[in-house]
C-alpha cells in the first residue's frame, strides 16, 4: 500500500488522481470529512489546472483508439466493469456511506446494484443505434452516432457513484473518453471505480479522474478547447459559471440541476399512499434533486393528511446511516446544515409554522421538518433547500393546484396523487416538469429521458438521449447507382 492509500472501513482507497492509467499525486491535499462523526477520513489530492490539463491530454490521446474499438468490445469491457462493481458492492456501499452519510442499506440494495446496471444498460443499448436508414428520392440516408471526443463529467455529492456512472457509462459506450471530476465532499468511490475499470481492462486514458475543489480546477476543465462535451449535475449557480466558461469553445452542455418539485394530493387520492409518498421525500436527509418538497394538498383533506403525515414522520428513526434500522442519516457537511437552518429560521421569522422539526439536532443531523403557513412567493417555497424540509400549502381546485405547482423557476419533477385517471391526465398535461409521477415516486427507467425544464436543467439524458448527447450525429446521403444531378 502506498503512502497515498487510506483505509476506509477496511477498504483501501487511493487518494490520488487517476490520469492516463496512473496514479498522480498533487503537492497539496484537502481533507475529506465523514458526515457520520465529523472526523477527517483522509487527505485527498487537491487538483490544479496542471492536473486538469494532464487529464484532458490523456483523454485526448486515448480517444482515437477507443473510438475505433468495436462496439462489441466496448460493450464487453462495460459489462466487465459492471461485474467488478457487483463483486465489490459491500465495499462500495460502506465507503460511500462513510463518505456522504447516505444509508448503508440503500447503497447495498439499491444504489450500487444500480451503478452496475448503468454500465450494463448502456453497453446493451449501444447495439440498437444506427438503424435510421430512410429514402429520399432514391437516395439512402444513413444516420450514424459517431464518438464525439473527450468529455468532462462533473458530479455532486448526494449520490456520488450513481450520478457519476450515469454519465461515465453512456460516454464510454459511445466511444468517448472521459475526465470525471467528483465532488470534493465525496471523492472516494470514484477512486474505487478507477481500480475496477482498470481491472476490467479499460485502456489507459479512457477514464481519468481528477479530485479537488470545483472553484480551483473546474474552469481549467470546462474552458479547455479539446473537450467536446460537458455533462454537469449540481447546483444552478455552478451551472451558470460552467456555461459561461464553456461558451469560449461553444462546448455542448448537459445540465442536470436543482428542483423544488411539487407533490399534489387531491381529495380523491388514497390518503395513506399520499402520506407514504410525502414522508419518502425525507429520503437521503432531503438531499435528493427530485424530492417533492412542496406538499400541495386539496383543502377538504388537508387536516387529515397533516395528522397522518405527522404520525408517520414522527416514527422515522434518525441516526447512524450504517445502522439497518435508520431511516434518515446526517446531512453532508456543517456548511450544508447552516444553509438548511438559515432557510428554516428565515421562513419562521417570516411567519411560517413548524408543524414538525424546524431545528438542528446533535451532530450533523437536521430534524425532519414540515413548514405550514408559507406564501407562494416566499423564499422557502421558491428556493431549493436540499435538506429534510418540506412545505405545506393547500388548494381549492385543479386550476389553483396547477398554478401553485408550476409557480417556481424550477421544473425537474412532479408527483400527482389522485384516484381519478381523467384528472391525472388533465393535470399532468399542464405540469412543467421533466418527470411526472402519478401515484408513485422515483420509478426511473434508464430508457426514459431524464432532465429538467426551466432552471432545473438543459437537455435530457437516458437511453437514446444520452447517445444523442455523447455522440456527433452524422447523416450520410448516398445516391443510387448511375444517378446524375441534372
Ligand atoms: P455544486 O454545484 O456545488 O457542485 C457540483 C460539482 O460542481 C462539484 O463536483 C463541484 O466541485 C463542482 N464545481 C463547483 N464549482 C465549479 C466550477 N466553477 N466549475 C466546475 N465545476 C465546479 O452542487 P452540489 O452542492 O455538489 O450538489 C447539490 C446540487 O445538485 C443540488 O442543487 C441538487 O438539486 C443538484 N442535483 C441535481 C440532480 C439532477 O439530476 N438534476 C441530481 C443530484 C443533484
Amino acid at each position: 500500500m502506498s503512502e497515498h492509500t487510506i483505509t476506509v472501513a477496511g477498504v483501501a482507497v487511493d487518494t490520488r488522481h487517476w490520469i492516463g492509467g496512473e496514479r498522480v499525486a498533487s503537492t497539496q491535499t484537502f481533507p475529506d470529512v465523514s458526515p457520520i462523526d465529523g472526523r477527517t477520513i483522509g487527505e485527498i489530492s487537491r487538483g490544479t489546472a496542471t492536473e486538469a490539463a494532464a487529464a484532458v491530454a490523456a483523454a485526448k490521446a486515448a480517444f482515437p483508439a477507443w473510438a475505433a474499438t468495436s462496439r462489441a468490445e466496448r460493450a464487453r469491457i462495460l459489462h466487465a466493469i459492471a461485474d467488478g462493481v457487483e463483486k465489490r458492492i459491500e465495499e462500495l456501499a460502506i465507503v460511500e456511506t462513510t463518505d456522504n452519510g447516505a444509508l448503508l442499506r440503500s447503497h447495498r440494495r439499491g444504489v450500487m446494484p444500480r451503478v452496475a446496471h448503468n454500465f450494463r444498460f448502456f453497453a446493451d443499448w449501444l447495439q440498437s443505434l444506427d438503424h435510421e436508414d430512410f429514402d429520399t428520392r432514391g437516395h439512402t440516408n444513413h444516420v450514424s452516432w459517431d464518438p464525439a471526443g473527450p468529455c468532462v463529467l462533473i458530479t455532486p455529492w448526494n449520490a456520488p457513484l450513481m450520478l457519476a456512472t450515469w454519465k461515465v457509462a453512456p460516454a464510454l459506450a459511445a466511444g468517448d473518453t472521459v475526465v470525471l471530476k467528483p465532488a470534493e465532499w465525496s471523492p472516494l468511490t470514484a477512486s474505487l471505480l478507477a481500480d475496477i475499470a482498470a481491472e476490467a481492462g479499460l485502456p489507459a486514458g479512457v477514464l481519468n479522474i481528477v479530485q479537488g475543489y470545483g472553484s480551483e480546477i473546474g474552469d481549467a476543465l470546462t474552458s479547455h478547447p479539446d473537450v467536446r462535451r460537458i455533462s454537469f449535475t449540481g447546483s444552478v449557480p455552478t451551472a451558470k459559471r460552467i456555461a459561461a466558461s464553456a461558451a469560449a469553445n461553444l462546448t455542448p452542455l448537459s445540465l442536470e440541476l436543482g428542483g423544488k418539485s411539487p407533490l399534489l394530493v387531491f381529495a380523491d387520492a388514497d390518503l395513506d399512499l399520499a402520506v407514504d409518498l410525502a414522508v419518502e421525500q425525507y429520503d437521503n436527509a432531503g438531499q435528493v434533486c427530485l424530492a417533492g418538497t412542496r406538499l400541495l394538498v386539496e383543502e377538504p383533506v388537508a387536516e387529515e393528511f397533516t395528522r397522518r403525515f405527522v404520525e408517520k414522520a414522527s416514527g422515522l428513526k434518525q441516526g447512524d446511516p450504517r445502522d439497518e434500522a435508520t431511516d434518515i442519516g446526517p446531512n453532508i457537511h456543517n456548511l450544508q446544515l447552516e444553509k438548511i437552518d438559515g432557510f428554516v429560521q428565515r421562513a419562521v421569522a417570516d411567519g411560517a409554522r413548524a408543524v414538525i422539526g424546524g431545528h438542528r439536532r446533535d451532530g450533523q443531523y437536521y430534524a425532519p421538518t414540515l413548514l405550514a403557513d408559507v406564501a407562494q412567493d416566499s423564499e422557502i417555497v421558491q428556493e431549493e433547500v436540499f435538506g429534510p424540509v418540506l412545505t405545506l400549502q393547500t388548494f381549492t381546485d385543479e386550476d389553483e393546484a396547477v398554478r401553485l405547482a408550476n409557480g417556481t423557476r424550477f421544473g425537474l419533477a412532479a408527483t400527482v396523487t389522485t384516484g381519478d385517471p381523467e384528472r391525472a391526465q388533465r393535470v399532468t398535461a399542464q405540469l412543467v416538469a421533466g418527470t411526472v409521477w402519478v401515484n408513485c415516486f422515483f420509478v426511473r427507467d434508464l430508457q426514459a429521458p431524464f432532465g429538467g425544464s426551466r432552471l432545473s436543467g438543459v437537455g435530457r439524458e437516458g437511453g437514446t438521449w444520452s447517445f444523442d448527447f455523447y455522440c456527433d450525429l452524422k447523416n450520410t446521403v448516398t445516391a443510387p447507382k448511375g444517378w446524375k444531378d441534372h
